[in-house]
C-alpha cells in the first residue's frame, strides 16, 4: 500500500515521523509545504522541509520543538555584534544546511533533487517531495499590510491581526513531475495549519486534480483541539478571520477534498456537524508527545482512510 502524507513543520511532522516509523520508504512518501521558503542572507532557507528532514534524521530540537539538537548560535551572535539583522534565527548546523542547499540550487539542482541529495546525506530513505520546485512565497495580509510568511511568523511573533494569505509566484509553479507519475492508495491530510502549510499545496496548479484522480481515500487530522491549536496561529487565525475555532471548521475548510477527519477525544466539536458535510468522522487521541503516540495515530489514520 502506498501513502501520500502532506505536511507542514512542526505538528505535520509529528504524525509524519509515526508514519515513517511504521511504514517502510516503499509504502510512505512526503509532500511539503515550501511557502515558507525565503531568502535571508543571499540563503535559501526551507523552514518546512528542514523540520521534516530533522525530525525524519532524529535531529530535530525537542526542546526548542524547531530547529536542529545541539545547537550553538556564534554565527546569530556575531551577526548581531556586526549591526547585521538577527530577527531570524539561524543556528550554526542549521546553517551548514542553507550552505549546501544554497549552493546546490545554484549549480542548477532542482528543490526536488537538493532534498533528495541532503535526506541521503541524513540517512533518510523515505521520499519527500517538495510541493513544487518553482519558488512560491507565502504572503500574509494583515491590518498592517501584507507581510512575507516569516516576518509575520517569526519577526512579528504572529502578532498582526490576520485578514487573508496570498502565494505569490503560485500562477507560474508546477507540481513537481517525479510526484506526478505516481499513484497512492491513501492520502492524509497531517494535523498542520490549514491556511499557511497546507493551503500552499493545494493550491499549485494541478494539486487537486493530481489528488482527486487517485481516486483514493483522503483522511485529514484535525490541528484544533477544542478551540485550541496545540502550537502557533491556526486557532488566532480562524477566530482573526471570524470563523469557528473548531475541528468542524478544519473539516469545512477540506470539504470536497477529504472523506473523512480525524479529531481528538478532548474536542467536543459537534460530530453530527461533520457528519452533515458528508464526512466520516474518527476520534482519537491526536496529541502526540511520545513516539509510540505518533505511531498509533499514524496507524490509526491508514486504518480510518482504509475503512472509507
Ligand atoms: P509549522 O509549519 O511549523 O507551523 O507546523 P505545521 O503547520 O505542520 O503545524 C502546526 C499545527 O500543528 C498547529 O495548528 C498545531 O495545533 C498542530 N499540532 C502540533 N502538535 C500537534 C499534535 O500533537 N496533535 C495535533 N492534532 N495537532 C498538533
Amino acid at each position: 500500500m502506498r501513502i501520500l502524507a502532506l505536511t507542514g513543520g512542526v505538528g505535520g511532522a509529528k504524525l509524519a515521523l509515526g508514519l515513517a516509523s511504521i511504514r517502510s520508504a516503499d509504502e510512505v512518501a512526503f509532500l511539503v509545504n515550501t511557502g515558507d521558503d525565503f531568502e535571508h542572507y543571499g540563503l535559501h532557507v526551507s523552514p518546512d522541509v528542514d523540520t521534516l528532514l530533522y525530525t525524519l534524521a532524529g535531529l530535530n530540537n525537542q526542546e526548542l520543538g524547531w530547529g536542529r539538537e545541539g545547537e550553538s548560535w556564534n554565527c546569530l551572535k556575531t551577526l548581531d555584534t556586526l549591526g547585521g539583522e538577527s530577527w531570524f534565527q539561524l543556528g550554526d548546523r542549521d546553517l551548514a544546511l542553507h550552505l549546501v542547499r544554497t549552493k546546490l540550487l545554484k549549480e542548477s539542482m532542482t528543490l526536488t533533487e537538493v532534498i533528495g541529495h541532503v535526506a541521503t546525506q541524513l540517512g533518510i530513505e523515505h521520499k519527500i517531495f517538495p510541493m513544487s520546485n518553482e519558488p512560491i512565497s507565502t504572503r500574509v495580509n494583515t491590518v498592517h499590510g501584507e507581510l512575507e510568511f516569516q516576518r509575520y511568523f517569526v519577526e512579528q511573533k504572529c502578532e498582526p491581526v490576520v485578514t487573508g494569505f496570498r502565494f505569490d509566484g503560485i500562477e507560474k509553479a508546477q507540481m513537481v513531475p517525479d510526484l506526478t507519475i505516481l499513484s497512492f492508495d491513501c492520502v492524509i491530510i497531517c494535523p498542520s495549519n490549514p491556511f499557511v502549510s497546507v493551503d500552499p499545496i493545494l493550491a499549485v496548479p494541478g494539486m487537486r486534480d493530481y489528488l482527486h484522480s487517485l481516486h483514493c481515500p483522503v483522511v485529514a487530522v484535525s490541528p484544533i483541539i477544542d478551540g485550541k491549536a496545540i502550537k502557533g496561529p491556526a486557532a488566532k487565525m480562524l477566530s482573526e478571520l471570524n470563523l469557528p475555532v473548531t475541528s468542524y471548521q478544519i473539516a469545512k475548510h477540506y470539504q470536497g477534498l477529504v472523506n473523512g477527519i480525524i479529531i481528538d477525544k478532548l474536542d467536543s466539536t459537534n460530530q453530527a456537524d461533520i457528519k452533515n458535510l458528508g464526512l466520516r468522522v474518527a476520534v482519537e487521541q491526536t496529541i502526540m508527545r511520545t513516539l509510540e503516540d505518533r505511531k498509533v495515530l499514524a496507524q490509526s489514520a491508514i486504518d480510518f482512510a482504509m475503512s472509507l
